[in-house]
């Protein structure tokens, strides 16, 4: 049975280049994924989708059809594609014997998937169909600052007790920035007060004491730190999927059986 991965992120930290590069790396070892696009607003894909919401949704038709701008146009463009999300995962279901992975690209935006109902409709029919996991990816430049790595925190947060799946935090681009000091912030918080430090401000005395909330939230994540661009880091990655598989056959499913 394949496993799914829900590929979330901001807008630019480079979901669409690891989908991408995840697809050309598992072509090379024979063992192609099955990969979807959600994002109806992306021009140029880089990667041969198996499922494109676009060849179903035309976000522009949307936007004058329904008197919206761009953001509005996208999210219902997104919420009527989930509508009929379970022929999608009907039409994984079909593959199921021959493929090992489920990749899904979301919208550029992080909130038009994570805070709609399309989210919760598409997480929700992969997780009762297939082990889902989340790729929470991280532009691993831009969190260099303390600040935006705690804003990337508090969304990986809420994410992970909205959907209630594992989750992968996979900082990407260390083709330019390492992530090694970041995920050291996650094990030892007197090393990112110390950054903070650095540069007192209201709003670091805010991130000091949020790291010392999370640090419960970050005993449950992964972490994997790749490339999209260069390809380093993928049997890292690759590993922390198979991790989160075998966490969701252990945690997930008896709790999904059980609501049932
Ligand atoms: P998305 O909005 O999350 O889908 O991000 P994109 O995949 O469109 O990438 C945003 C920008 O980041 C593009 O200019 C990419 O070329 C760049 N990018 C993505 N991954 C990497 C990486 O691993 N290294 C570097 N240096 N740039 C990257
Ligand atoms: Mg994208």
């Amino acid at each position: 049975m394949p496993s799914v991965c829900l590929v979330i992120g901001m807008a630019g930290c480079g979901k669409t280049s690891l989908m991408q590069r995840v697809n050309a790396y598992l072509h090379s070892r024979e063992a192609p994924p099955y990969v979807i696009n959600l994002d109806p607003a992306v021009t140029n894909l880089p990667y041969d989708a198996n499922v494109d919401i676009r060849d179903t949704v035309n976000y522009k038709a949307v936007m004058k059809e329904y008197n919206l701008g761009p953001n509005g146009a996208i999210l219902t463009a997104a919420n009527l594609f989930a509508t009929r999300f379970d022929q999608v995962v009907n039409l994984c279901e079909r593959r199921a014997k021959e493929i090992d992975h489920i990749f899904v690209d979301t919208p550029g935006q992080i909130e038009i998937f994570t805070w709609s109902a399309s989210g919760a409709i598409v997480s929700e029919t992969f997780a009762s169909a297939f082990p889902t996991c989340i790729l929470y990816v991280m532009d691993t430049v831009r969190s260099q600052d303390p600040q935006c790595f705690m804003s990337n925190m508090l969304q990986a947060v809420s994410i992970l007790y909205k959907f209630r799946l594992p989750m992968v935090l996979v900082f990407n681009k260390i083709d330019v920035v390492r992530h090694e000091t970041q995920a050291e912030w996650m094990t030892d918080f007197e090393k990112f007060h110390a950054v903070l430090d650095e540069n007192p401000t209201f709003a670091s005395d805010l991130s000091r004491s949020m790291s010392l909330v999370l640090d419960e939230f970050y005993k449950h994540l992964r972490v994997a730190g790749v490339s999209a661009m260069t390809g380093e880091g993928m049997e890292g990655l690759f590993e922390q999927i198979e991790r989160s598989r075998k966490e969701y056959l252990a945690e997930y499913l008896p709790e999904l059986n059980a609501k049932k």
